[in-house]
């Protein structure tokens, strides 16, 4: 059975925080029904709106069953709950489910138990909860709505409603962020225990406010108060040790779960199953293409009423580009990739470059599985550089 997974863009937020380089914007409430409308236009007529737009999708794509869902954003928790519920039920109707996971990506401040009970209701089963940090100075200098506070309240609120699987979401590097501040908010959030966790790394590019900042040397945005790349290492390492006490498994460089818990929806991007993406600046991948819808909110709108989808970025896959995918998604996993699978699949001899990686120290085999040496993963970009050399 083919399983298929569905994701769906909300690309508008209440604010915009300082160090965010995603394409979301800040619009007033009237214009989140016709888009939500058009997420449904677009789903309901996706065969039609892909082979216009030059997509081919797989045969197999007739009888693929969706067990993923994925709401992000931006803060799609910002939307009236009847919205969500529409999208989700638009992905019922269009597609056949036997829906396993499906998760709304939730601010802490957009937290109310009518929203937290509507969401259950709409079949929401597991929330990716933005807390990026405990400690109120970082939020107020990253531009966060909330404050440690309502992260409690919210959880409270979520857990209230049934919610049994909940992702709290952390990120090392902001400004003013400290070794102390660092732990304090590492504790907060294992002792709220959620099921998963995801910590990610600032990222510094000319993308956000913050990042193009620091890259012009500047003291806006608390810009002259980031922790170095050292410090923002040993967080890292930190959250490494600290989560595997609490009994999180890290599966995924960025990622960790209690037994049981790692996410479905995004394990497929990593092993690169199919997944359909509806809404301004959605990703697709059927297994021979990648693609993308524009990001543009207002013009996807235009666009899918007047009956197009603007799709952009369409690449048919390469057999060396999807050798490359498989190398770098695969080693992203810290269960590692199955060498001898790779390479009669693409028909390739990769010991000599793995040789060389694993003199360096940088990864370990056993058997016929590769993966990222222990205490290397936090350098998997310089793996990754070394691999494609
Ligand atoms: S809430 Fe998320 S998507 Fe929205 S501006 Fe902040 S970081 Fe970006």
């Amino acid at each position: 059975m083919k399983t298929l997974g569905i994701y769906v863009q909300v690309p508008f937020c209440q604010t915009r925080c300082t160090y965010c380089n995603f394409h979301t914007g800040v619009v007033p409430a009237a214009r989140f029904a016709p888009y939500v409308g058009c997420v449904g236009t677009e789903m309901a007529g996706h065969k039609e709106l892909y082979a216009a737009a030059g997509v081919t999708l797989p045969e197999e794509f007739a009888d693929a069953v969706v067990d993923t869902i994925y709401v992000g954003g931006g803060t799609p928790s910002l939307l009236d709950p009847a919205h969500l519920g529409s999208m989700v039920a638009a992905v019922r109707e269009n597609f056949v489910c036997e829906l396993t996971e499906v998760t709304l990506e939730a601010d802490p401040e957009t937290v109310t138990e009518e929203k937290a009970a509507a969401w259950v209701g709409a079949g929401i089963n597991r929330i990716s909860f933005g807390v990026q940090s405990f400690c109120d100075e970082e939020l107020k200098a990253a531009g966060r709505m909330h404050r440690r506070a309502d992260v409690y309240r919210a959880a409270a609120i979520l857990r209230g409603a049934g919610m049994a699987n909940i992702s709290f979401d952390l990120i090392a590097g902001l400004p003013k962020q400290t070794r102390k501040t660092w732990r304090d908010s590492l504790d907060a959030l294992v002792e709220l225990g959620p099921e998963h966790v995801s910590v990610y790394l600032l990222e510094v590019d000319e993308g956000s406010r913050l990042g193009g900042e620091i890259l012009r040397g500047g003291k806006r945005y608390s810009a002259a108060e980031v922790p170095g790349d050292d410090e923002m290492a040993e967080f890292y390492e930190t959250a490494c040790w600290e989560l595997g006490a609490a009994g999180y498994e890290h599966y995924e460089i960025s990622n960790w779960a209690k037994p049981g818990f790692a996410s479905r929806h995004n394990l497929k991007y990593w092993r690169r199953e199919a997944y359909l993406g509806f809404g301004a600046g959605a990703h697709s991948f059927s297994g021979t293409e990648r693609w993308a819808n524009a990001h543009d909110a207002a013009g996807y709108v235009a666009a899918v009423t007047a009956g197009r989808l603007p799709v952009e970025q369409l690449e048919r896959l390469t057999a060396e580009g999807a050798l490359e995918e498989e190398l770098f998604l695969g080693l992203r996993q810290l269960a590692g990739i199955d060498l001898g699978r790779i390479e009669r699949q693409y028909g390739v001899s990769l010991d000599s470059r793995f040789a060389r990686l694993r003199a360096a120290g940088l990864i370990e085999r056993e058997g016929s599985l590769v993966r990222l040496a222990p205490g290397r993963v936090s350098v998997s970009n310089e793996v990754f550089v070394e691999l494609m050399k």
